[in-house]
């Protein structure tokens, strides 16, 4: 049975953030290093969560602090 398709020895999908094979212990990276740098691509925000626009209207029309400048002037 030889298959050259086959992986190595691995079903792991590759490392998200280098491509390479990954490691079962650190899962779904290849290293400590991989998963540490996929966590401060999150704080540094560069994986921006898009935010629903229908909770900011909704947000907005409801604030009560909402003043019209103009009213007072007349
Ligand atoms: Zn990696």
């Amino acid at each position: 049975m030889t298959d050259p398709t086959t992986p190595p020895s691995t079903s792991l999908p590759p490392c998200p953030t280098c491509g390479r094979p990954a490691v079962a212990a650190f899962r779904p990276f290849c290293s400590k290093r991989c998963a540490d740098v996929d966590l401060g691509r999150w704080f540094s925000e560069q994986y921006r969560v898009p935010v629903r626009d229908e909770d900011t209207q909704i947000f907005e029309e409801n604030d009560p602090r909402r003043v019209d400048p103009d009213d007072e002037v007349g």
